[in-house]
Order: structure tokens, then sequence, then C-alpha cells
């Protein structure tokens, strides 16, 4: 960097200009929450430069007790919030402050309508942050000394948020931030000292260091107490939290806007000792996907600091779980390769995830709405458990919801309690149906036998279920059964099955006729049992692997082997009577050919030649001659 001793102005990010805008808009009548995030910053701060300390005793110097201070100047019209923590050099400011961390994030902000805009929950999904003094501030000054050994520089930025701020190097003797808003000239509630007073205890009671304030040129009072609790919320007892400070808690660590679902708060003595206190989210990010999106718990090694996202402690499928681990057995060195192998994390992790499973076993049991609500937001997530953990599948298996045919609606709350329940202990088969859509999935032919039998039929549609339905084979001790592969069982009398001996060679002649038209593109052409009303479907082998596989193997770039269906054919249905009475070869073909892709288009799928099968259906309509090919 050139040594300007000038100030200098930088434009902001377009992402930040847009956040910002967004911000002051959606978020006035929250106005208020500017302070807690400024004092969420400050402990953040001042919990690295703990850390940072551990390894650098010296970067405390002379100057250990970490604190921090809020400041009202009523006269000046000004607001500050000061912190002696780890402290920003010039390129992080710029770096921090000029943008937005998170990549995507610009695309995800054109990508909001202009309705969608004002809608301050999604402004949520960011964590406001530093940026929210803007909603009361029309200047907001940082000056700001990163904390170091040597001597370090200190700098000062300042900006209106009117899309660029201005750097410029400062005096700052002390590590650390001081931020100053000077305030708008309606927001002077925010220098009244029982309002700021009343503010700090609402929303950062919890806040593991004293946070003080005082008022230009009076006394502070009680001689500087703190006005917060200014102890760590999770190594309080239970009983002596309020579900307000638990909230409040989960906002300041999980950066987010919105209340959580749900929390489960445990201390863990004896052999080992541990804290934890894990909490689900009411909401995903909507960078849930990302396989680089910050996930983990915040953890803590005897109340210090160590990591934000410590990723060793819940596995993979648990990834939308926040909270705090604090540890009192690993050392206060951890480095993450330590981490990865120490045993310690691994008896945590097992441990870890059971309390996740239980908490939601409670959420479903207590609180069924809010179950929907983390069902809707993070049940695809949670499914890959069905793979990824083994141990507990039985437990991920109670908790999963599924859309099924019980219910006309496409929510999906059924539970497999709730569908054994209904199908009474003679049903030995759960079955389900794997499609690409809820509604091509409602309306598959599939389904049409198992309707005539009232029996209940799962109806899936997440992109990875059929993966994980491979993992998932028994549940309490009836297997799943897929609709749409095999030949279908649905546990009749063997009087009432049709079976293939018993067709008339006629019969026996079409199919084998129709196999002749389609050749290679089906394996078979067969008689079906399931379909009632359709003319034909498409059915896969059990082993096949079926269409979700093949669409993710090649996300991943891989080719998958060709799954090749049959085709089952009503033989009650009046095309097929048609079929069977038409004298022309072409006709027949052409009909043929219709079937199968009668039977592809009805899964939603794509049909290899559609203008072929647009040339049949309009000669068929006008009666014109065949178009067979
Ligand atoms: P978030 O806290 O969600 O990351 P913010 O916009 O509030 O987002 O802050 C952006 C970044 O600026 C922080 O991640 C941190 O690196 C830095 N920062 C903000 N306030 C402080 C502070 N008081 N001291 C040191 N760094 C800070």
């Amino acid at each position: 960097m050139s040594e300007a001793r000038e100030p200098t102005t930088f434009d902001f990010k377009a992402e930040v200009k847009q956040l910002l805008h967004l911000m002051v808009h959606s978020l006035y009548s929250n106005k208020e929450i500017f302070l807690r995030e400024l004092i969420s910053n400050a402990s953040d701060a001042n919990d690295r430069l703990r850390f940072e300390s551990l390894s650098q005793p010296d970067l405390l110097a002379d100057d250990p007790e970490l604190g921090i201070r809020v400041a009202l100047d009523p006269e000046a019209g000004k607001l500050t919030v000061s912190d002696n923590g780890i402290g920003m050099s010039r390129d992080e400011i710029v770096e921090q402050l000029g943008t937005i961390a998170h990549s995507g994030t610009a695309r995800f902000l054109e990508s909001l309508d202009g309705k969608a805009q004002k809608d301050s929950a999604l402004i949520g999904q960011f964590g406001v942050g530093f940026y929210s003094s803007f909603i009361v501030a029309e200047q907001v000054e940082v000056l700001s000394r990163r904390a170091s050994a040597d001597a370090g520089e200190s700098v000062r930025w300042t900006s209106t948020g009117d899309g660029s701020y201005t750097l410029e190097p400062a005096e700052k003797e002390a590590r650390g931030t001081t931020i100053t808003l000077t305030l708008k000239p309606d927001e002077k509630e925010f220098l009244e000292s029982y309002r700021v007073n009343a503010l700090i205890r609402k929303y950062s009671d919890h806040i593991a260091f004293p946070v003080t304030l005082g008022v230009a040129g009076e006394e502070d009072d009680e001689s500087g107490e703190p006005v917060n609790k200014a102890k760590a919320l999770w190594a309080r007892p239970r009983t002596e939290v309020e579900d307000e400070e638990y909230v409040e808690f989960y906002k300041h660590i999980a950066h987010d806007f919105k209340d959580p679902l749900i929390w489960s708060h445990n201390r863990v003595e004896g052999k080992r000792e541990y804290t934890s206190l894990l909490y689900v989210p009411s909401a995903a990010p909507w960078d849930l996907w990302n396989r680089e999106s910050p996930r983990g718990v915040k953890l803590y090694v005897q109340r210090v600091f160590i990591t934000d996202q410590a990723t060793q402690f819940l596995p993979l499928y648990l990834r939308f779980i926040r909270g705090v681990v604090d540890s009192g057995d690993l050392s206060l060195n951890v480095s993450r390769e330590l981490l990865q192998q120490d045993p310690v994390v691994g008896v945590m992790k097992s441990a870890l995830t059971k309390r996740v499973l239980a908490m939601l076993e409670r959420l479903a049991r207590e609180e069924p709405g809010k179950y929907a609500t983390y069902w809707k937001e993070f049940g695809v997530a949670f499914k890959e458990g069905l793979a990824e953990d083994a141990g507990n599948q039985e437990k991920i298996a109670a908790l999963l919801r599924f859309n099924s045919t019980a219910s006309d609606d496409l929510e999906q709350e059924r539970s497999l309690d709730g569908y054994l329940e209904a199908a009474g202990e003679d049903q030995d088969a759960i079955y389900f149906l794997i499609a690409d859509t809820p509604e091509a999935a409602r309306n598959s032919p599939h389904l049409e036998a198992l309707r005539e039998q009232g029996l209940e039929v799962l109806l899936l549609s997440d992109r990875i279920d059929e993966w994980v339905m491979q993992y998932l084979t028994e549940y309490r001790g009836k297997s799943f059964r897929d609709v749409a592969r095999g030949e279908l069982d649905l546990g009749r009398d063997e009087s009432e099955k049709k079976v293939e001996a018993e067709l008339t060679k006629e019969q026996k002649a079409l199919l084998k006729r129709i196999k002749r038209v389609l050749r290679d593109k089906v394996d078979e052409v067969r008689m079906s049992d399931r379909l009632k009303e359709s003319a034909a479907c498409l059915v896969i082998g059990e082993q096949d692997m079926g269409f979700q596989m093949r669409e993710l193997l090649r996300a991943t770039g891989q080719e998958p082997p060709e799954t090749v269906p049959s085709l089952e054919v009503n033989l009650d249905h009046p095309i097929v009577g048609m079929m069977t009475e038409t004298g022309e070869e072409d006709r027949f073909e052409d009909l043929s050919w219709l079937l199968l892709e009668q039977a592809t288009l009805v899964e939603g799928r794509l049909l290899d030649q559609p203008a072929a099968f647009v040339r049949r259906v309009n000669s068929l309509l006008l009666g014109a001659g065949p178009v067979s090919e």
C-alpha cells in the first residue's frame, strides 16, 4: 500500500451498495438492532484476540482485560462502540467493510425482485452486521488498530453510506476498534443512557465480555460496572437462562436475524467435560447447498474462543445446526489437524449427533407446526443422514416426512410411523414412488392399482431421494417397495392376480408384436398388473439405475450406465383394443410408439423424438394416413 497521508476515497462494491439500500429500507422498524450488531462484532474481535494471544502472549501487552465500551455524547450527537480486541489493518478494513465476504451475494441480491426486496426476512439471510449502522447514522467512522507485536499502523474509515468510503491513516494509541456513529437528527433516542442501557440488557446481556456504558461529561454509573451479565451464556445453569437470552445469543453466534426453532443446552460432566448449546435455525441459509459456505459450531476450550467453524463435531447432514461447544478436555492450542485426529472429538461428535436427533424428536412431538418448518427448510439435507450415518438410521428414518397419496396437498407431512399405523399390521411393505416433481409423482400411472386397493404410497421427488432410499431398506421390520420397479406384487390372493401364463394366444402375440416395433427402446413388453386407467407405463428393474441417480451422476461429469425400461401395457385399455383390430401395420406401429411416448411423457420426461410424436398425434387426429418410420 502506498503511504498516502491524504484521505483516499473508494467506491463500495456493487453488492454492498445494494445491501445498504435494502437494509436501510427494510429494517427501519427494527433499527435498534444496530447496537446489538456492533456489540456482537466487538465481542467477536475480543474473542479473536484472546485466541491469537494463546500463541502470541505479547499481543495482550499491558491491556489484558478485554471489554466493550459504549459511549454517548449527546452534545455532539454521537454514539461510540469500542473494543480492545483484534482490530483491523488497512487491508483488512478494505476487505471486510468494503465488500461482502460471501461469494454469490451479488448474484443472490440480483435475483430478488422489487417486491421481495421489501421483505425484511430476506435480509436476515446475510446477518445484518456492521452495515445496519447506516439505518440510524448519517456518518460512520471506524478507527482501528490491528493488534500486533511490532509497531502497527492505525487507520480511519469513514462513510455516509451513499456508495463510497474514505480511508486515511490515523493516530490511535491502543489496539482495537472504535466505531462512532453520528446519528441522524431523528435518532437522538440513542443518545439517552436509560434507553441504550435497556437495549444492551435486552440484546447483549449474553455477551461474555463486560459492556460498560458512559455519557460524555458524566461519571460512569457505579464506577464502570458492566451493564450486562458479562458471563458466557452457555456456562450458566439452564434454569437461570431466559428464553429471550437464548434467542439473542443465537442471533449473535449465527449472525441470523430470525429466531431459532428450538435449542438444546447440556453440560456433560465426569470422564469427559463439555457443554453444548445447539440450535435449529428457522430458515435455511440461501447457500445451504454451497459446499464452501460456512458451517459448523463455534468451539471454545475452557471459555476461550478457538474457532467459528468447527466442522468436526457434527456430521455433514446436520451442517445447518448452529451453536457452541465448550470443551474442558481439549488443549487450548488445538489446531484443525489435531481436531481431526483427537479421539475426544469423535466421542463428542457421536454424543452431539444424538443430542440433535433427540432435540428434533422433541420438536416433532411437541411442536408439529415448527417441525414442518424444519422439514421444509432442512429435510433435504437431513435425508443425507440415511446414507451418511448408518448407526442412527432408525432414528433418522422416524424423523423423515413424506408427501403421500393419503392426502391431497403437496406438503410433506407423513411420517413412517403414521404410515404404518394407517396401513395396519397385515401390510408387510412400505410402498413408495420416486418422480421428478410432486405433481408427476401424484399423477403417476404406477399408482393406479395401489389406489384401487386403498394402499397408501409415499411420494418422493427430491433430487437425492433415489440415492438415499437405496440405504433405507427396512423400517420396523417392514421392507420398502418401489412401485415403479420390477414386478409389482401387492400381496393379493393368487386367484385375483393376473398371470402372464393365462393370457390368450392373441394377447401374447400382441405384446410380441409391440416389442418388435419398439425393439431396443424397451427391455420387455409385458402385460400390466398395476394399470387401471392408463394404457401403458414404464418400469425399470430392481437393480437398474433410475432417472435421478443418472442425473446425479451426470452432474458429477460421469456417464451413467444405460437403463432400458420395460413397457407395461394395460390389456383392457381401448387403445389396445384398437391395436388388435387395426389391419394396417403402419397404424399399429404408430400406436405402439404412442404407447411408449405416453408412458415417457407422463413421467415428466422429454421424448427422444418430439417431432415424430407430434406428427403421429396429428395424423391420428386428422384420421390421415399413418406416419411411422
Ligand atoms: P459479520 O460480523 O456477519 O461477518 P459484519 O458486516 O458485521 O459481518 O462485519 C464484517 C467483518 O468486519 C467482520 O467479519 C470482521 O472481520 C470485521 N469487523 C467488524 N467489526 C469489527 C471489530 N469491532 N473489530 C474487528 N473486526 C471487525
